[in-house]
Formats: C-alpha cells, sequence, structure tokens
C-alpha cells in the first residue's frame, strides 16, 4: 500500500514548484494526466489508441477513459514502492469518486489532499507580471516581480518597447482565478466531508519557505 497525494491549488500559487520539490523530498512519482495519456499514445495500448481516434475527431477525452488510464499507471511497481503525487486529476467530483474506487482496488491509500490557499490579490500580480518585447525577432519576456527590465516598458535586449499578452492582463487573471474558485469548491467540500484535506498558504517568501510550511501542514 502507497501513499497518493493530490495538490489542488490556484493558478500563480506556485503549485507545480512546490509538487516538484516534493517529489524530490518524498521520492513520490510525479504522475500527470496529460504525460499518462501521451505515454499510453505512445505505446500504442488499445487505451491509447481509443485516444488518439477521440482527440483526432476534436472530441474530449470522457472521465472514464481517463480513470482507466490513472488506475493503469498507480498499479505500476515505482508507484507501489513510493506512491505519487496526482496532478491533473482529480479535477471534478465525479473523479474524485472514481479515484476512491481505483484506490480501493489498486491497495492504495489518500494520504492528503493538499489545498494551496494564497491572497488573491498576490495571485493577480503574479499572473499579470509577464512582459513581452514587441520586436518578434527578439522574443525576449521579462517579468517586472522576478525579471524587471532595466528601463520601464523597454527591451533590455534590443531596445524595443515591451506589451502585456492579452491573456497576462487583470481581466484575464480575474476570469482564470473566478473558473478556479468555481471548479474546485466542490471538490474541497469533497475531502473536507472525506477528512483529506489539508490546508496551507502560498506567499511571496521563497518557494523553499512555502515547501516547509506545507510540510509542516502534513507534519512530514
Ligand atoms: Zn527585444
Amino acid at each position: 500500500m502507497a501513499d497518493i497525494y493530490v495538490f489542488i491549488g490556484p493558478p500563480g500559487a506556485g503549485k507545480g514548484t512546490v509538487g516538484e520539490m516534493f517529489c524530490e523530498k518524498t521520492k513520490a512519482v510525479h504522475v500527470s494526466t496529460g504525460d499518462i495519456l501521451r505515454q499510453e499514445m505512445a505505446a500504442g495500448t488499445d487505451l491509447g489508441n481509443k485516444v488518439k481516434g477521440i482527440i483526432a475527431a476534436g472530441g474530449l477525452v470522457s472521465d472514464d477513459i481517463v480513470a482507466e488510464m490513472v488506475e493503469n499507471r498507480l498499479k505500476k511497481d515505482d508507484i507501489v514502492a513510493n506512491g505519487c503525487l496526482l496532478d491533473g486529476f482529480p479535477r471534478t467530483v465525479p473523479q474524485a469518486e472514481a479515484l476512491k474506487g481505483i484506490l480501493q482496488r489498486t491497495n492504495h491509500r489518500m494520504a492528503a489532499v493538499v489545498l494551496i490557499e494564497a491572497d488573491n490579490e498576490m495571485l493577480i500580480t503574479r499572473l499579470t507580471s509577464r512582459r513581452m518585447c514587441s520586436n518578434k525577432a527578439c522574443g525576449a519576456i521579462f517579468n517586472i516581480i522576478a525579471m524587471p527590465p532595466k528601463k520601464e516598458g523597454i527591451c533590455d535586449r534590443c531596445g524595443a518597447k515591451l506589451y502585456q499578452r492579452t491573456d497576462d492582463t487583470r481581466e484575464a487573471a480575474l476570469n482564470r482565478l473566478d473558473v478556479y474558485a468555481k471548479q474546485t469548491a466542490p471538490l474541497i467540500d469533497f475531502y473536507e466531508a472525506e477528512g483529506n484535506l489539508v490546508r496551507t498558504t502560498s506567499t511571496n517568501d521563497t518557494p523553499e519557505v512555502n515547501f516547509a510550511r506545507l510540510m509542516d501542514a502534513l507534519k512530514k
């Protein structure tokens, strides 16, 4: 029986970064549903071929198929030995219910569902901090928090004006956060009722500090 973890967090909260640190530290296998889909297609399994057909026809891969792929993956030796961090699954309550059945059948244990909470204004600042060079031949990318240009609004490399992509605007960020909140609220309720939910907060501290806080919440 291995420990299975799920991290839930809004865009901009650094879920990917702490997830990577978590897998490095605990040896848990990082399992993303996107990777499983690609692996099954590359291996040419029956499921993989089915998915290929669906994607080629412009369709959406159903919950059942994703669940079946996750179940296959969780039976593999590396996860039996080290457990895993599931990325991208479950996203909905029906998927969470499917996962519950999968864990029973594969004899794994839901160790914790980590909910990463963060201040909305901080997330908006992060999600809107990217600036692109308007000179297509240059293509430099800046970040006004993490990697600001020497002169505001001007590319260090070529001197052209910087601009903000439409998906990096405050409006777009608000929309992404809104979609996240609506999508995950039922999932949070589900895992709270299951007694699996562990809350941690992401702040403007370094990733190391945020990671230590997360491990603390997990009592690990
Ligand atoms: Zn430039």
